[in-house]
């Protein structure tokens, strides 16, 4: 589904994010993996050259600016090119209620995950308007729509996410650069695994109607046709991708 594309993922060294280069990669598309941590990326690249797929790696901190604008320089020297790029790097933060939350914590929530995706579409929109046309996917989350308690950061910044995407929508949709949000609800990976004790993981499946957390590889499959020729009339919107949690 993407052969010829080129694909930037941020925050590719783990969880969804690698879920969503091996199955990029598996769909013929070069893929440029981002992360704050090489090691994690390097591995990503080698188990796509591995399988004959086509990769490289930059070191990134989304939360700044100057290296969101080097990760796309590095992905027209690598591969010529921009078609697809995820804005998928993200942290989780305290767990605390608004009147203790700690102002560290929030700056660097809205640093990572808001400001982040900013500075990704920043520079990554500008070599999509040279290539002619592009998709950007910005990994929000189901706290995107509605709140959660003792996550004010997250919620704050995932709301912005979904905003940011509707108005690149709207800028962008009359220039061939397709721009939507996803959000998913809890997912399997280390950043939910990680932020709790075992007894609040095993009491997040029951806020799901399926029973269960979602696997990164299913919000992967999602992305994936997002990112396709297949989604051609697919802009400025959220989709949730939750075991039904929206719909309670
Ligand atoms: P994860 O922790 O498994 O992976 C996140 C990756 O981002 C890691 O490799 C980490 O090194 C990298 N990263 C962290 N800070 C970074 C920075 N400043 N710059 C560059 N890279 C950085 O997490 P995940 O669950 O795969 O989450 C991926 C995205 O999906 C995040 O935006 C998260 O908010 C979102 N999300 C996750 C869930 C979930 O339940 N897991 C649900 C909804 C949304």
């Amino acid at each position: 589904m993407l052969e010829n594309k080129v694909a930037l993922i941020t925050g590719a060294g783990s969880g969804i994010g690698k879920s969503t280069a091996l199955l990029f990669a598996s769909h013929g598309a070069k893929i440029v993996v981002t992360d704050i941590n090489p090691e994690h990326g390097e591995d990503v690249v080698k188990a796509i050259t591995h399988k004959g797929g086509d990769a490289v790696f930059i070191q990134a901190d989304t939360s700044r600016p100057e290296d969101s604008e080097r990760t796309v320089a590095g992905t027209i020297k690598s591969f010529g090119k921009l078609d697809i790029a995820v804005n998928n790097a993200g942290i989780s933060g305290a767990s605390e209620p608004i009147g203790n939350y700690p102002v560290e914590s929030w700056d660097k929530v809205i640093a990572v995950n808001l400001s982040g995706v900013f500075y990704g579409m920043r520079y990554q929109i500008p070599a999509m308007e040279k290539n002619g046309s592009g998709a950007i996917i910005n990994v929000a989350s189901i706290l995107g729509q509605v709140g959660f308690a003792n996550s004010v950061a997250y919620v704050a910044a995932k709301h912005g996410v979904v905003g940011m995407t509707k108005n690149a929508g709207i800028e962008y949709g009359n220039k061939s650069i397709r721009v939507n949000a996803v959000g998913p609800a809890f997912i399997e990976t280390p950043l939910v695994k990680d932020a709790m004790t075992e007894e609040a993981y095993e009491s997040l499946k029951a806020l799901h109607p399926m029973g269960r957390l979602g696997q990164p590889g299913e919000v992967a499959e999602l992305f994936l046709w997002l990112a396709s020729d297949k989604a051609s009339f697919a802009t400025g919107a959220y989709y949730p991708i939750d075991g039904g949690y929206l719909a309670r």
